[in-house]
């Protein structure tokens, strides 16, 4: 069957670097935007890159290699930098409205190793530095982010910008198992700290909470103390988001690590990829007492940047 698309693109894509299992390439893209569904928090997204080395159990963008057609564990080992991802930014942002609100890295990770040396998510940073008014958030399991404070301070005083790291268990142990190629939780937990000594918003995300793995109320709430500790101002936090992608990938993990869980799972994901009413309910109820414990907000912190703050500061002169 001929490629097409995507598909074409992908086995068409010129090698960029070989190292271990893990292949890297460049794929030429359209656009480097893509508009979200409606309801979402944010109305653009941009992911760097296609695919993601950290391999998390239960990634749930596994399906974006489909399109390629490709195995969904191809997704760790081969790796695709978008190119010219900061010149194709430049154009579309004069397109669309500065209200809009852009997120960095909610398919996969922008700073996952691929981004040391190809820096495709500091072109698109260096882009915004150079911009003012927008709201610009970026998302990440990576300590790689501390490398970008210079361009995160630029971007937050003409911007409102605000940076989130991922952690989903302080457990080191239990994190490995399932985010076996991503940083350690305390070298998360550092990166926020040093993104808030910094000046810069930052918030901690638990995502995905998993049943009976990350779900229980004493985890959490040390998690949470941990990221207040280490200057977060936000927690946010919903269930596990299992398509049947991730589910090729994530059964046969619990079925090998927790295989007491791997029934209830399967009943629970049996009819959707999303959980139920009353788990989701009372997971939120869960979520909601811990932040308010802790003083955190759930979601987007907004402020006044410094150069709104003395434009109207002239205007009122
Ligand atoms: S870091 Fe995110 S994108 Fe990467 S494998 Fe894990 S869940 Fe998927």
């Amino acid at each position: 069957m001929a490629l097409v698309g995507i598909a074409r693109l992908a086995s068409q894509s010129p090698l960029l670097e070989a190292k271990r299992a893990v292949q890297y390439f460049e794929i030429p893209t359209r656009s480097i935007l893509n508009k979200t569904k409606p309801n979402m928090p944010f109305r653009w997204t941009i992911n760097p890159y296609r695919g993601c080395e950290f391999g998390c159990k239960y990634c749930y963008a596994r399906y974006t290699h489909e399109f390629m057609e490709m195995d969904p564990n191809d997704f760790e080992d081969r790796i695709y930098a978008k190119a010219a991802a900061g010149h194709l930014l430049r154009q579309e942002l004069a397109k669309i409205d500065r209200r809009d609100a852009i997120a960095i890295g909610t398919a996969t990770d922008p700073y996952q190793p691929a981004e040391r040396r190809f820096e495709r998510t500091r072109s698109i940073l260096e882009v915004f530095a150079k911009e003012r008014g927008w709201h610009l958030g970026i998302i990440t399991k990576s300590d790689l982010i501390v490398r970008d404070i210079d361009l995160f301070k630029e971007i937050a005083r003409a911007n409102v910008f605000h940076a989130t790291l991922t952690i989903t268990t302080l457990d080191v142990k239990l994190a490995r198992l399932l985010e076996p190629r991503a940083p350690r939780p305390e070298l998360r937990l550092d990166a926020v700290r040093k993104l808030s000594e910094a000046g810069i918003v930052v918030g901690v995300n638990p995502n995905p909470i998993m049943p009976g793995i990350t779900d229980g109320e004493r985890g959490l709430d040390r998690l949470a103390k941990a990221s207040r500790d280490a200057g977060a101002m936000t927690f946010g936090g919903g269930p596990l988001f299992l398509m049947p992608s991730a589910q090729k990938v994530f059964f046969p993990f619990l079925e090998s690590e927790f295989p007491e869980l791997l029934p209830r799972y399967r009943e629970l994901y049996a009819r959707s990829a999303y959980l139920g009413r009353d788990y989701k309910e009372l997971l939120a109820a869960r979520v909601r007492r811990i932040r308010d414990r802790y003083g955190l907000a759930s979601g987007v912190i907004e402020y006044k940047p410094e150069v709104w703050v003395e434009e109207q500061g002239e205007l009122f002169e």
